[in-house]
């Protein structure tokens, strides 16, 4: 059985080194706020190539963290890629502002930098781009179009942990950047564990006292916040495993590339890719036709394949309000996509393993 993802195997890799570092907090008795959260979030500022970083306790707390810190709320519009993953989409009607969905580009599944002009009214606020699948957004449009209309912009680098665009990583090309180390991620925790990374200190210390009760110091509160602090042993585990993040990455471009180069099959639509180093490959996605025989073909053939995503949110119960609204390339994509397995801990035979399979397909 060729697995999606195989974590006890990705995790093992780490076990001694974690086992010890665990160990080092039960003997200090000290579980939240302490020295492997600052130790990480200094390692993970430096490796995004920013000024700040906050662990949070999740993804989703930190994409909501940073629309709170930021002042938006009732009656404020954030634009979003209509094909983005749900937790997006949560951030921003939790905080009571209104998600304006922008159609991706069918290539890069990315949102479609032309459309976005169209979306912006004059109570836009802001731009969360999602870096989908692992590929950093095309920036450079966007940016533009922040500094035109005095828009924020924000990155959901949720499945991109160290893609670059120009040079630089994701979370460093935005106002700021949140992530998530939710354990199938590219750099993953064991449980659930989040960050908020800026180059903007107000920012990171508003994050950082609204992840804590919106207390500035102990008992003092300065804000309403919530909590939402990334455990030390999360830290800790985290910080181990951030070693091996660009090693782990290149290994699965490695695997993208082979994928690439070797699937033929007609009946598949390959991802495409405009740089190298712009994508991390968080999955593969493939598109096909007739997806549930595809997939049932391949599980058949004991390949374990996952969907990212089967419903979109506008088609989602809970986001009532929008089951009249028609995404034709958004509603294409989740009709279609399907990702194939994906993991720095795969081996060279199960890589060519997946692609005769997948060639073998009619
Ligand atoms: C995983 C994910 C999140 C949410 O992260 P959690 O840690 O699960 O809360 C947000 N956005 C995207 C695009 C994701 O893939």
């Amino acid at each position: 059985m060729i697995k999606f993802l195989d974590l006890a195997k990705v995790n093992n890799r780490f076990r001694s080194e974690i086992d010890a570092r665990i160990a080092s907090i039960l003997d200090k008795g000290w579980y939240l706020q302490g020295e492997e959260n600052e130790k990480f979030a200094e390692h993970w500022a430096s490796f995004c190539g920013v000024k700040y970083a906050i662990g949070v306790a999740n993804g989703l707390d930190a994409l909501r963290l940073i629309i709170k810190a930021s002042g938006f709320g009732k009656g404020d519009e954030i634009i979003v890629p209509a094909n983005t993953y749900i937790a997006t989409i949560l951030a921003i009607t939790d905080n009571g502002c209104k998600p304006v969905l922008v159609e991706p580009d069918i290539k890069t599944y990315n949102i479609n930098p032309d459309l976005i002009e169209a979306a912006i009214t004059p109570q836009t606020k802001a731009i969360m781009v999602v870096h989908l699948y692992g590929q950093a957004v095309e920036m450079e449009k966007i940016w533009s179009l922040a500094q035109k209309y005095h828009l924020k912009v924000f990155e959901d680098c949720a499945q991109a942990h160290g893609a670059l665009y120009k040079g630089k990583r994701v979370g460093n090309l935005s106002d700021a950047g949140a992530f998530s180390f939710y354990p199938g991620k590219n750099l993953g925790a064991l449980g659930d564990a989040g960050a908020v990374v800026s180059n903007d200190k107000d920012l990171i210390e508003k994050v950082k006292a609204l992840a804590n009760y919106g207390s500035d110091r102990k008992y003092h509160h300065i804000y309403k916040g919530l909590n939402s602090r990334l455990d030390e042993i999360q830290a800790a585990v985290l910080d181990v495993k951030l070693a091996s993040l660009d090693v782990d990455n290149a290994r699965r471009r490695e695997i993208s590339k082979y994928y690439r180069e070797h699937i033929t099959n007609p009946k598949i639509i390959l991802p495409e890719v405009y740089d190298e180093s712009a994508h991390v490959w968080h999955v593969f996605p493939v598109r096909v036709e007739e997806r549930e025989k595809f997939m049932q073909y391949l599980a058949d053939n004991d390949i374990q394949t996952l969907i990212h995503y089967p419903t979109p949110p506008h088609k989602q119960p809970a986001y009532q309000e929008w089951q009249n609204c028609s995404y034709p390339v958004t509603e294409e994509i989740h009709r279609t996509i399907v990702s194939l397995p994906m993991s720095p801990v795969m081996t060279d035979a199960e890589v060519e393993q997946v692609v005769e399979i997948v060639n073998a397909y009619k």
